[in-house]
C-alpha cells in the first residue's frame, strides 16, 4: 500500500453544497479516498503525509465571459464612454480570427473548464464552433440601436443562427446569442431576439449597467455614454435619440433592468454581464428572474465603471458567475488572475462565495457538470489552483 497524500486547503470545494474553510482531500494512488474538514481527515488518515495547505482546492473555474477575439488588442484604461470608441471600435481592424485563435491558447492554458465568449464576425464563430474542444457558449453578439431596420436585422440573424447551429459539436462549444447591450439593440430587436432565443433554447448574454453613465441614459437620455454612443451611430450615418432606440422617453425610475423586464427579455433567462450600477429594485427583479450575473472586477475597475454590489446580489440568491471580459479592459484572459482580483477587489466579501461563482456560478451561464471531489472519483492536479 502506497502512502496516502492529505492535500490541505484554506477552501475546499467539493462541487456539493458550500466551501468550506481548511478543508482537504485523502488521495491514495490515484483516487481519493476522502474529502472534508481537515480535522477529520487528519483523525481518520493518521498515516498520510500532510502537503503545506494551498489556496484553494476544488474543481477548475469558468471563465464565463470573455471577447477572445479581441485579444491582439493592447490593454488600454480609460473610462468606458471613452473606451468604447477609442478602443473597442477604433481597434476593430485588430478584431477577429487570430486574436480569438490566441485567445483560446490563452485560455487552455488558464486552465478554464469552459467559456462564455462573445464573438463579432462569422469567420471566427465557425472556427470556434468546429475547432474549441474548450467548452461552453461561443453568443453571437448582434448591435443594430436603429428600430427601422430590427426585422431585418433579426432575419438575418435567424438565417445565420440555423446554419451555424449544425456545427456545434459534443464536447464543444454551443452557439448563444448577444444582444449587445441595453442601448446598443433597439427595444424592437431585444425584444425578437428575445422570443427566438427562449423558443430555440439558444442562450444569451447581454452588457447591462456596466458604467454609472449607462444608468444616467435611462434616467435622462443625456450624459456621456448616450453623447458618445449617439456620435458613433451618427458616424456610421444614422440620426436616432435615446427614445427611438429604447422605444419610450428616458425617466427618472427607469432603470436598464426594468426597460429590459418591460420588453419580456428577462423572460427568456438571458445572463446578464457586468450589473455594476444597478439599484436595490434591479437587484431584487434579477434574483427573482432567475437571470444568472456575471461579474468582471478587473474590467470595471479599469473602466472606471465601479464596483459590482456582491453581497448584496448573494443576499437575493442570485447565481453570480465570473469572467475575465477582454484583454483590452480586463488585462488577461486568465480566469484565476480574476479570481485573485475579485478577491483583492471584495476584502469583506466571503471567499467561498467567490470560489463557487468561479466554479459553479460559470458553469450555470455555459453549461456543464461540476465534478465531485468525493470517495471514489479520481484524482485530477488541476483541482489545486495555482497560488500565484
Ligand atoms: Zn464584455
Amino acid at each position: 500500500m502506497t502512502q496516502p497524500t492529505l492535500f490541505a486547503a484554506d477552501i475546499l470545494y467539493t462541487g456539493m453544497g458550500s466551501p468550506i474553510r481548511g478543508g482537504g482531500v485523502v488521495v491514495s494512488g490515484q483516487t481519493i479516498a476522502a474529502a472534508g474538514p481537515l480535522p477529520e481527515l487528519r483523525q481518520n488518515y493518521p498515516q498520510a503525509r500532510e502537503l503545506p495547505p494551498r489556496r484553494v482546492i476544488s474543481p477548475p473555474p469558468v471563465n464565463a465571459h470573455t471577447h477572445l477575439d479581441m485579444s491582439l488588442y493592447d490593454f488600454q484604461p480609460l473610462p468606458y464612454f471613452r473606451w468604447i470608441p477609442e478602443v473597442a471600435i477604433a481597434g476593430r481592424a485588430q478584431r477577429g480570427l487570430e486574436g480569438a485563435q490566441s485567445g483560446l491558447e490563452s485560455i487552455r492554458a488558464s486552465g478554464a473548464a469552459g467559456m462564455g465568449d462573445i464573438v463579432w464576425d462569422a469567420d471566427t464563430l465557425e472556427w470556434l464552433l468546429q475547432e474549441s474542444e474548450v467548452p461552453g457558449v461561443a453568443y453571437w453578439e448582434v448591435l443594430d440601436p436603429n428600430p427601422a431596420t430590427a426585422q431585418a436585422t433579426f432575419e438575418a440573424t435567424r438565417e445565420r443562427v440555423k446554419g451555424w447551429r449544425k456545427l456545434e459539436r459534443s464536447g464543444g462549444l454551443r452557439l448563444g446569442l448577444s444582444p449587445h447591450a441595453t442601448h446598443t439593440v433597439s427595444h424592437t430587436l431585444h425584444r425578437l431576439l428575445a422570443e427566438y432565443a427562449a423558443g430555440e433554447g439558444l442562450p444569451m448574454q447581454i452588457h447591462v449597467l456596466e458604467h454609472p453613465s449607462e444608468a444616467e441614459l435611462f434616467a435622462t437620455g443625456a450624459g456621456p455614454l448616450a453623447e458618445s454612443f449617439l456620435a458613433s451611430v451618427k458616424r456610421m450615418g444614422t440620426e436616432l435619440s435615446i427614445a427611438e432606440v429604447i422605444g419610450r422617453e428616458p425617466a427618472p425610475g427607469l432603470s436598464a433592468v426594468s426597460y429590459l423586464e418591460g420588453l419580456g427579455v428577462l423572460k427568456a433567462r438571458p445572463t446578464l454581464v457586468h450589473m455594476v450600477n444597478v439599484t436595490p429594485e434591479d437587484i431584487t427583479v434579477v434574483a427573482q428572474s432567475g437571470c444568472p450575473v456575471v461579474t468582471c472586477p478587473r474590467s470595471n475597475r479599469n473602466l472606471h465603471c465601479g464596483t459590482f454590489p456582491w453581497q448584496q446580489f448573494a443576499a437575493a440568491g442570485a447565481e453570480v458567475a465570473l469572467g475575465t471580459d477582454s484583454v483590452a479592459s480586463g488585462e488577461t484572459l486568465n480566469i484565476h488572475d480574476e479570481v485573485r482580483a475579485a478577491l483583492a477587489i471584495h476584502p469583506g466579501l466571503d471567499p467561498r462565495l467567490v470560489v463557487r461563482a468561479a466554479v459553479k456560478g460559470g458553469r450555470r451561464v455555459v453549461g456543464g457538470r461540476v465534478p465531485f471531489i468525493r470517495r471514489g472519483e479520481a484524482w485530477s492536479d488541476g483541482y489545486l489552483w495555482p497560488e500565484e
